[in-house]
């Protein structure tokens, strides 16, 4: 390739790494090492990383498939890292700031890359999470030095690698690039290729090796490969000849080298720094003498080779998703009647954790015996025999039912509330539920709704006929962009409900019952409450009409922290019976009720931060006598 279309080249896949930056906020969508690591925990846990796509790991495997066909081309035009590298290397030769390692020095120094790629995919696939985030100089940068970095070890990598450029070729490239490491590997295949032969052969005779010896053994072939920079034929099938008839030994095309490779002593260029950059070819001034495979028809091979791998990477990353999580169990094998469901727009399936937990409670449902999640489009497949479960009813074991107070009655609401009943497209999971919680608290007149399954899913929204309609409460509904604040902070959320026709209109219910429904109790247990039999423990019971309030759960944390300084009480709860009330358990052996009172009608509330300091706040309870003292039962 010409060397300022290449330049041109790099400058544009920059851009197009922060415009995807800026507009999808996802820095790893499209990045190799992403889809190695991917690719490796899938191989060997059956799971991906959560922030894992398709697209990542198509275009590992387009990576790697150049590194075995052509050479490092990722490395030489499309890393982000390498081309702002090689602009800075630039800078110092400019200033005549760089040298060379001696040659010692430059083999101990290659052999951490392969230390760091050795530490990531271990990490990475044991644990499932990217752990190169930690470190890596692209991510740190990408992300502002945001969530998953280590500040101090992303400061440094990001300095390190731009200062060590000025002053040595492609310092990162080199010597930290754990990504240049495992391409390394398909460039000397040979050596991964015997490590492999090895794995396989020594687990077939009974080894029993984890994959880990596998990518230890990988890490150590390519540092021998790359330092003894041995040999690979046929593989890469092409590259970068010098016809010594021709050559005059001026050395232009060396100093052009992005990677400082002496390309004129070599007939062959096998050194594995190699990217297949071009720049030695378009650098030389005579005709013919530096080409690929001797002839310079082939020039611009490597460009269309790669242009070839990435569109073929989108376009199967397009058809094809890998899953985040496979899981199969019971009887999956010996289902009388297999059958599958696809269920979308899962929102709550957001990563491995979440997908795992829907693993967890499908596992203990009668019918039901495998599942495949895809995160990135929020998407399952279950697997159930259709003698023992139908399909609605795997719908239903999907779907939780949800009751939520939407704001609370003053006494100015009326005594009887109108309920409005029906069926809304797109409301599903609990992060549906959570949206059209903020979309109907945009209405001062709605208190509460109840969700049922069905399909669509029916809701019962509980709401003031006198100061709100139901055109009105549709369009709260089918409100499609929300603006809502959190810790001062502007959200947006996109919704898409509809409400299927008209809806019904059921009876009216009053406050009470209304309160009833809504209730939300509050139960926490404390100072070795399971070492006490029943028998043992009283309870003090006194109204408490805050207890309805869900907004108060937070705050009853510092009233129990104050209750459970004294030593016989060990259990908080709330309860409506004929009115809210506060029951709290206590031990007659070593306290009473007088003692309790005191703690509750106090005009400060004692609470401990820690185990041994304590900080005090006013008391903003109110209780509602008479006190009763109950048994357990
Ligand atoms: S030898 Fe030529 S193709 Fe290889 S990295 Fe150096 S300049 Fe680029
Ligand atoms: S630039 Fe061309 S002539 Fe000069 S050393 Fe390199 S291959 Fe030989």
């Amino acid at each position: 390739m010409n060397r300022r279309l290449r330049q041109a080249f790099q400058l544009i896949i920059l851009l197009l790494v922060i415009w995807t930056i800026w507009t999808a906020g996802d820095v790893e969508k499209y990045c190799p090492m992403g889809g190695i690591l991917g690719l490796g925990t899938k191989l060997h846990q059956g799971s991906l990383p959560c922030s894992m796509s398709s697209a990542a790991i198509f275009m590992a495997i387009a990576l790697l498939f150049g590194a075995l066909a052509i050479g490092k081309l990722f490395c030489g035009h499309i890393c982000p890292v390498g081309s702002i590298t090689e602009w800075f290397g630039k800078v110092g030769a400019r200033f005549n700031l760089q040298f060379r390692l001696s040659k010692l020095w430059d083999r101990i120094l290659r052999s951490l890359k392969y230390i760091l790629l050795f530490l990531v995919v271990h990490q990475t696939i044991t644990a499932s999470e990217l752990f190169c985030r930690k470190f890596d100089p692209y991510f740190g940068a990408a992300t502002g030095f945001g969530h998953d970095t280590v500040l101090l070890w992303s400061i440094l990598a990001v300095v390190g690698t731009l200062v060590g450029a000025i002053f040595i070729k492609q310092f990162w490239c080199r010597y930290f690039c754990f990504l240049g490491a495992a391409s390394n590997m398909f460039v000397n295949i040979w050596g991964a290729v015997l490590v492999f032969g090895l794995y396989f052969v020594m687990n077939l005779l009974g080894a029993q090796l984890s994959i880990l010896w596998l990518v230890a053994g990988l890490a150590f072939s390519g540092y021998l490969m790359e330092v003894g920079l041995f040999r690979s034929i046929p593989f890469p099938a092409f590259k970068i000849t010098v016809d010594q008839n021709q050559c005059t030994q001026c050395g232009i095309c060396s100093q052009s080298c992005p990677y400082d490779i002496s390309v004129q002593e070599f007939e062959k260029v096998t050194h594995p720094d190699c990217v297949m950059c071009t720049e030695c070819i378009s650098s030389c001034s005579e005709e013919k003498a530096v080409s690929i495979n001797g002839s310079m028809k082939l020039k611009y091979l490597p460009a269309i080779l790669l242009v070839a791998l990435i569109s073929l990477g989108f376009l199967l990353a397009d058809r094809y998703e890998f899953s985040t999580l496979e899981k199969r169990w019971g009887k999956f094998e010996q289902m009388s009647s297999p059958a599958a469901y696809e269920q979308t727009n899962l929102k709550t399936v957001k990563c491995w954790g979440s997908a795992n937990s829907l693993y967890n409670f499908l596992k203990e449902r009668s019918g039901i015996y495998g599942l495949d999640a895809f995160a990135p489009s929020h998407r399952v497949i279950i697997y159930y025999d259709s003698t023992e479960i139908s399909e609605e009813g795997v719908k239903k074991a999907l779907f939780s039912p949800a009751v939520f107070r939407v704001r609370n009655i003053s006494d100015t609401d009326p005594l009887r509330l109108a309920v409005w009943e029906v069926g809304i497209d797109n409301l599903f999971d609990s992060i549906d539920h959570n949206n059209l919680y903020l979309a109907l608290s945009q209405n001062r007149f709605i208190y509460g709704v109840e969700t049922y399954f069905g399909e669509p899913v029916t809701a019962r929204i509980y709401f003031n006929s006198d100061s709100t309609s139901i055109a009105e409460i549709r369009r709260e509904i089918e409100t499609r962009r929300l603006e809502y604040e959190i810790n001062g902070q502007l959200q947006v959320a996109e919704l898409n409900f509809s409400c299927e026709g008209s809806g019904n209109m059921l009876t009216p219910i009053s406050v009470a019952e209304f309160n009833r429904l809504m209730f939300e109790g509050f139960d926490l247990t404390f100072n070795d409450y399971d070492e006490f039999a029943a028998s043992q423990l009283r309870i003090y019971e006194i109204g408490m009409p805050d207890a309805v309030d869900p907004a108060m759960a937070d705050d009853l944390l510092y009233l129990v922290s104050g209750l459970s300084a004294e030593d016989g009480v060990v259990r908080f709860q709330t309860v409506l019976t004929d009115r809210p009330v506060a029951r709290i358990y206590f031990a007659p052996t070593k306290t009473d009720s007088a003692k309790i009172s005191q703690i509750l009608f106090a005009s400060t509330i004692s609470y401990f931060i820690d185990e041994n300091t304590t900080a005090t706040i006013d008391n903003f309870f109110s209780f509602e006598k008479p006190i009763r003292i109950l048994e357990v039962r």
